[in-house]
């Protein structure tokens, strides 16, 4: 167990002695799971569901709102260009979800890096997610037109 690992379990101990537990288990089947599934990078705060189930995680400038002006004429990133971009792929897979479509229009927090690593479903729990760097507060609501057009 690495360093990381080690601070992040002893805040999950000072928040409940259980959920210190629950870690252990339920991390490695995350991971797995998501890893397979998704191609999770296990940012500790998930937000697949607004975003057409597909991981922001794997843009290459970590946007989490994106796409950003580089994409390419073909939907493909900037940076690699071989690879669709993600963002491209999950507007177009959003309208297609059973649930969350509109969910693609939620403004989302920068990342929180502290939460790497760290199991994202334990943190949903917990509430250790929706903690916000000051100035982010009103995060997750849905974007009005004049918030889009300054
Ligand atoms: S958003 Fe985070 S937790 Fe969710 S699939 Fe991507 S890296 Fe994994």
């Amino acid at each position: 167990m690495c360093l990381e690992d080690e601070v992040n379990l002893r805040w999950l101990d000072e928040k409940k002695p259980i959920t210190r537990w629950l870690a252990r288990l339920i991390l490695p089947v995350e991971k797995i799971s998501k890893e397979t599934l998704f191609d999770c990078r296990m940012c500790g705060q998930c937000i697949l569901h607004s975003t057409g189930m597909t991981c922001p995680m794997r843009c290459p400038k970590n946007l989490r709102n994106g796409p950003c002006g580089g994409v390419r004429p073909n939907g493909n990133c900037e940076v690699f260009a071989d690879k669709p971009c993600v963002w491209v792929q999950g507007i177009e897979r959003a309208p297609r979800l059973p649930l969350w479509q509109e969910d693609i229009h939620h403004l989302q927090p920068p990342v929180n890096w502290r939460l790497q690593g760290t199991s994202s479903w334990i943190n949903l729990f917990t509430g250790r997610d929706a903690i916000r760097p000051r100035g982010w507060e009103n995060a997750n609501e849905p974007q009005t037109n004049s918030d889009q057009h300054g």
